[in-house]
């Protein structure tokens, strides 16, 4: 199978992106389902999908089948995510070279989360402390990897300040990053400060926003008090007058991320990455706004 493209080239055909994050399933049937996902979205063919990478157990073994069957099945460029949780840096080694091998040149290059049960991140005996030193491994490992790391318009929970935040974005660029796509966030000037401040500071690669349509309340404010993301009282409040009504809440989220994505794309943005939840309802609904 002929290699992946970097997806540092698809930013240079100066038209907007747009990338789906699906996350391994628990179990077979979850595998089945995210298939039938994966049938649906098809039709809008997106740029590239990513898959997340657990922090730790069976659903590490499922972002590499779920990396495989996207891509050989649906023939989408597929990225994996990697982190550096749990792992050696040899370990790490081994694994980027069967990415590379199985075709795979795009990959999300994380610290990653403590795993459950934890608060600290503990660096694994003879493993890495910073997405930073990922970077440098996998590019080291192999020149032609195309690596893609987070960056937070509201700042990473665990940083010091905000300009620390960004000193360790930029550490990742310079470390050989390829381009930086967001954490979720709710309100687009949150994110036009972030790029203006990732400027000044030297950063010059693609800023992809991340965007998640709102399922429910209850789901969002557990997800943003998880990653340090604010709620705009005005969604929430349209979020509370749905009451318990989830398919009008669903429809306030939709309504709110095409908002967002609109004005996004209005402002020269190089495209936009939807966390889906593995549904494929809200990415297609999207996708038809847009259009229309
Ligand atoms: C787009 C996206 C996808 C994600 N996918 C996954 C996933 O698949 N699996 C998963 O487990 N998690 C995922 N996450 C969550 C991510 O792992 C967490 O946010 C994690 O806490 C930080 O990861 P990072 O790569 O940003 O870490 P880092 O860039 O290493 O930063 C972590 C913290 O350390 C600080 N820091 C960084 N470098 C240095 C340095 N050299 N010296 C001092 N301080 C430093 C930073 O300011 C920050 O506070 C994702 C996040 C994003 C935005």
């Amino acid at each position: 199978m002929t290699p992946d493209r970097p997806i540092s080239d698809l930013f240079t055909q100066h038209r907007p992106l747009r990338s789906l994050e699906f996350f391994p399933p628990k179990d077979d049937a979850g595998v089945e389902a995210l298939r039938q996902t994966a049938t649906a979205l098809k039709r809008i063919a997106p740029d590239f999908v990513s898959v997340t990478y657990g922090a730790g157990g069976s659903t590490r073994e499922r972002t590499a089948q779920v990396c495989e069957f996207l891509r050989r099945d649906f023939g989408f460029t597929v990225m994996p995510h990697l982190t550096c949780v749990g792992h050696s840096r040899a370990e790490l080694g081994e694994m980027a070279d069967r990415i590379h091998a199985g075709g795979f040149r795009n990959i999300m290059t994380l610290r990653g989360d403590p795993p459950k049960g934890q608060t600290e991140f503990v660096p694994y005996k003879d493993g890495l402390r910073y997405a930073n030193d990922l970077v440098a491994l996998l590019k080291a490992k192999h020149a032609d990897f195309c690596l893609g790391v987070g960056g937070y318009p509201e700042t990473h929970p665990e940083a010091p300040s905000p300009a620390a935040d960004l000193e360790n974005l930029k550490r990742k660029v310079d470390a050989g990053a390829a381009f930086v796509t967001t954490q979720m966030f709710f309100d687009n000037d949150l994110f036009y400060r972030f790029v203006d401040r990732c400027r000044a500071t030297g950063i010059k690669i693609p800023i992809v926003p991340g965007i998640m349509p709102v399922l429910t309340l209850k789901q969002i404010q557990r997800f943003t008090a998880m990653v340090g993301t604010s709620l705009p009282p005005q969604l929430v409040k349209r979020l509370e007058a749905a009451g318990d009504n989830h398919e009008a809440m669903e429809a306030v989220g939709l309504d709110w991320a095409l908002t967002q994505i609109r004005d996004l794309l209005a402002r020269g943005t190089p495209g936009y990455h939807l966390y889906i939840m593995n549904r494929a309802k809200g990415a297609l609904a999207l996708a038809a706004g847009l259009a229309a």
